[in-house]
């Protein structure tokens, strides 16, 4: 197999940054490659790299980009996080005592074949966030909410009964490895493409009317954030509210998760790219303008905007034994019931 090498590849900046982020990091970060995803003459690496507390009865966190290929801004916001934590780190005492008590996991760039290509899927054309084996409950709309009819048209789940994709695998087998020994986890999914608003969705996907168990606690990180910050403007919702899917990494990771009996809350940032192009109809254009603010100024205010909301996360991580004892479970289901479900 000597014609594969591991690649960096100038159509792939984010690649190079990962890099650069890795050298800079240095000892702060465990780095590994969890899978490598190839194209016809070379492989290119799938990264992980986390940092804090190694202790598995600590809270942990993790920041996901790139699982859709063509959603660049996603892979960006996440490693501009990444870089401002390792800048911190050299001068913020807070952020160090922090590192002590949480554990934050990277996993910036899922599908660099995608990527490459400005593809959705991977490089065999399977969409990643179609490819679990879980299967919605009810009708799902045509196309988008998955299916196996080729690899040639977008959502494509893969073939009936096949094995997961590599970088499925390679994700769930991190979570599981990362995040699943610690009492309380969560993941902040980064994506783009839907609406003209910043949405954070939370399972289900695959049912409209099924509530994850742990409904109390994802209306408390709502309330928490309004309450803190009132100026910003994200949503919250169920994916369903929108479309039903098969296939939801997340959905499959979090019901492995309740078998056993773990708080594991995998959260999707869904940017509304919408806006960006409502503001600058000529990217529409670009193969990528539906998914990536276009103009520099705009990326800037995009990388900015979301550092709040997941500095947010990992404090409530951090913090989660203080705020899931004092809440009022029942009452936040009662609640979350009357603002997602009626
Ligand atoms: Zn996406």
């Amino acid at each position: 197999m000597e014609k594969y090498t591991t690649r960096i590849d100038a159509h792939l900046p984010e690649l190079s940054q990962i890099s650069s982020i890795i050298q800079k990091g240095g000892e702060l970060l465990r780095v590994e490659t969890i899978t490598q995803s190839p194209t016809r003459d070379h492989l290119y690496p799938v990264y992980s790299i986390a940092l804090g507390s190694e202790a598995a009865d600590k809270p942990a966190i993790a920041f996901v980009g790139g699982i859709h290929g063509i959603e660049r801004i996603g892979t960006q916001v996440v490693l501009s996080f990444l870089e401002t934590l390792i800048q911190r780190a050299h001068w913020d005492s807070t952020l160090v005592d922090a590192l002590e008590q949480v554990k934050l996991v990277f996993l910036p760039l899922m599908n660099p074949v995608g990527m490459l290509r400005n593809w959705r899927s991977n490089g065999n054309g399977v969409d990643l966030m179609r490819n679990a084996p879980i299967d919605a409950e009810d009708n799902v709309p045509w196309l988008v909410g998955g299916h196996r009819l080729s690899p040639m048209l977008p959502w494509y789940r893969g073939p009936e009964g096949a094995p997961m994709e590599k970088e499925s695998s390679a994700l769930i087998a991190t979570i599981k490895k990362e995040l699943f020994p610690s009492p309380f986890s969560l993941v902040v999914d980064c994506h783009s493409g839907f609406g003209f608003q910043d949405r954070i969705w939370f399972p289900y996907a695959y049912s409209k009317t099924e509530r994850m168990p742990h409904m109390a606690e994802i209306y408390q990180l709502r309330e928490m954030f309004f309450s803190t910050y009132p100026h910003q403007n994200y949503l919250f919702e169920p994916q369903s509210r929108h479309y039903t899917t098969h296939g939801d990494l997340w959905d499959y990771m979090y019901k492995e998760a309740l078998s056993e009996g773990k708080t594991f809350l995998p959260l999707t940032l869904e940017m509304g790219s919408w806006m960006w192009v409502k503001k600058n109809p000529m990217q529409i254009r670009n193969a990528l303008g539906m998914f990536h603010p276009m103009r520099p100024h705009r990326v800037r205010r995009v990388l900015r905007h979301h550092q709040l909301l997941m500095e947010f996360m990992v404090r409530a991580t951090r913090s989660y034994a203080f705020w899931t004892q004092s809440m009022h479970a029942q009452e936040n289901r009662l609640l979350a019931d009357a603002l997602w479900y009626e």
